[in-house]
């Protein structure tokens, strides 16, 4: 009998694969179901892994020498303790022969007996003993399973071999690590966490990959290695398949695969509407090597390039010398076509080690010191980002974009610290684009609301609606139990998108959108009814959008957008805009 979990779909796309289910640092692993002649091979696996982490102290006491300090041979003793305790070890054994179960899945169970028997104790220090029981049941769990930690798993599925792809299966990924599964061949992620504008699931977008977030309990539930199906479209993740499903689901991808390949027709025809309005359609860019991607798909440039990518993963800040190169390296590939850099935007779900150091973890990250506001807390790391991206803008048409601009002041104080970057290059004698244009991220209510006194110091704008409708709705995007309230087309983003685009095209601003709202063929056409002719996304989204873009009339949208737009309800705007659609 066929299992489902519903979760939110990130993309249309389906996958079939085998399950990869990543173990969290936690205690939250699923169980399996052994048969009789698996028992004393687990119970085998398990001495195998206690004793490895026995070993691991045994050396680590040898390396402390004679005389450790008394707190740490306290330690050692603590851990060499527990892991000889019968109510761990032995329990633990008994559960697997009594319940014919993976070790992993009776020890958590046998844990669990343990902290109660420690919470009950009086004593505070050996209470707080527990934390160490549970870190030593963890080290236990990674070394059985081999798969704790991220580049574990990697190498791991680089040297799988099986007629099905890998599915990522976890309680959460960071977009930090993210970064590292992009060169590894997964067809599709599901986490239990997580909403579809989380970076997590920006970044498995722009691989082109299916992925169905805020599952709340499929980490559970899953088993390693477990045929599944993970449909984006429907937002649901499947497993015990039966044929008639199976042949469903791979009908249904071959189609999938056959559409992308048409789509693959419209690559080198210009982005003009049926009454002969030019719309560019640019891309978004994580890393420098999509760059490669988005020319493959016909792209008109580079509407954003998340510049912070470049500094995860590390433990310092790129230098000058390194940016400029990633930088260039973009600017070249484009050859001639706008490139539009994203100064640092870190903090929220983005976390750069280099920075976070020494500052306390903020209570609200959305609207902690992130950003521009960081930006402008750390003048030396912004002025060489400055420099970098200055240098390149002798090689080609680049445009700076400051994010989270919530007024004036932060693009008057950005400003100027470009042109103290100018002024440092050109002391060098080093060559750059002194006209570089400069714009901001309408990302922030006040300043969508606020717009016209932004108008004067800015060269161009663009619509960030992932923070906008954030900020609007006071919904986390990050948080799977709001991601249900996250709604592009409530009527006060729109009516705050149609007020932006309207001021930017009085004041001859040039207007983008690089939002995910930009990717979503489907929202095309009440964008271009709200008269945007700039749109910016991942490379995989931008032939469906251009198709959209190829079959519409432009004119014929004003009236029943503007008409849209007096609707007081996401959902009737919703309807609505499924009929203007369907014409
Ligand atoms: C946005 O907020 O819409 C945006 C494009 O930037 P990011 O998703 O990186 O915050
Ligand atoms: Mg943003």
């Amino acid at each position: 009998m066929a299992w489902s979990v519903n979760g939110i779909g990130v993309g249309d796309k389906l996958a079939l694969g085998r399950a990869w289910v990543l173990a969290p640092a936690s205690l939250d692993l699923p169980r399996r179901q052994l048969q009789a002649q698996q028992i004393a091979p687990e119970i085998a696996r398990f001495h195998a892994a206690v004793g490895r982490i026995d070993q691991e102290f045994t050396d680590l006491r040898e390396a402390l020498g004679q005389e450790p300090a008394a707190e740490v041979r306290a330690f050692l003793d603590l851990q060499a303790h527990v892991l000889r305790d019968p109510i761990l070890i032995d329990e633990t054994v008994a559960r697997i022969e009594s319940e014919s179960c993976n070790a992993e899945w009776a020890l958590i169970q046998q844990l669990a007996e343990v902290t109660a028997q420690f919470d009950a104790i009086d004593d505070p220090y050996l209470r707080e003993r527990k934390a160490d029981v549970q870190q030593l049941v963890e080290r236990i769990l990674k070394s059985m399973q081999g798969v704790g930690d991220l580049s574990t798993t990697l190498e791991q599925t680089a040297q799988s071999e099986g007629a099905l792809p890998w599915i990522l299966v976890a309680k959460d990924i960071a977009p930090a690590d993210m970064l590292l599964l992009r060169h590894h061949q997964f067809a599709g992620f599901a986490t239990d966490s997580g909403s579809p504008t989380s970076h997590t699931a920006i970044l498995a977008r722009s691989l082109g990959l299916p992925a169905v977030v805020g599952m709340n309990s499929l980490h559970g539930l899953v088993e390693q290695g477990e045929e599944i199906v993970l449909d984006a479209a429907a937002g649901v993740v499947m497993g015990s398949l039966d044929e008639e499903l199976r042949a469903h689901y791979s009908d249904q991808q071959a189609s999938q695969q056959l559409a992308m390949e048409r789509l693959k027709r419209l690559r080198g025809i210009e982005a003009k509407t049926l009454d002969g309005e030019r719309v560019l359609l640019q891309a978004n860019l994580d890393l420098p090597e999509d760059a490669a991607a988005a020319l493959e798909a016909g792209c008109d440039g580079v509407g954003l390039f998340r510049s912070e990518f470049l500094f995860m993963n590390r433990a310092d800040a790129p230098s000058e010398d390194e940016q400029a190169a990633a930088y260039g390296s973009v600017v070249r590939a484009m050859a001639g076509r706008p490139v539009t850099i994203r100064t640092l935007d870190s903090g929220a779900d983005k976390t750069v080690a280099a920075l976070a150091a020494g500052r306390s973890e903020p209570t609200n990250p959305a609207l902690a010191l992130r950003a521009i506001r960081l930006c402008l807390a750390e003048p030396e790391l912004f002025l060489t980002q400055l420099r970098a991206i200055l240098r390149v803008s002798a090689e080609g048409p680049v445009r700076i974009m400051v994010p989270l601009v919530s007024g004036p002041s932060e693009i008057i104080l950005a400003r100027r610290m470009i042109q103290t970057a100018m002024q440092q290059l050109e002391a060098k004698g080093t060559a750059f684009d002194r006209r570089i244009a400069v714009g901001a991220m309408i990302e922030v209510p006040s300043a969508a609301i606020a717009i016209d006194g932004l108008l004067a110091h800015i060269d161009f704008a663009s619509l960030g609606t992932n923070d906008l409708i954030q900020y609007t709705l006071a919904i986390d995007r990050t948080d799977s139990e709001v991601a249900h309230l996250y709604e592009p087309l409530h009527p006060a983003v729109l009516r705050l998108i149609r007020d932006v685009i309207r001021a930017c095209d009085k004041s001859g601003t040039p207007i983008s959108l690089c939002g995910e709202m930009a990717g979503e063929a489907e929202l095309c056409r009440l964008l271009l009814g709200l008269g945007l002719r700039q749109f910016s996304m991942h490379p995989v989204e931008l032939l469906r959008v251009k198709q959209e873009v190829l079959r519409t009339r432009a004119s014929d949208l004003i009236k029943p957008v503007a008409r849209l737009l007096r609707l007081p309800d996401p959902k009737k705007i919703r309807s609505g805009l499924e009929q203007l659609n369907g014409q």
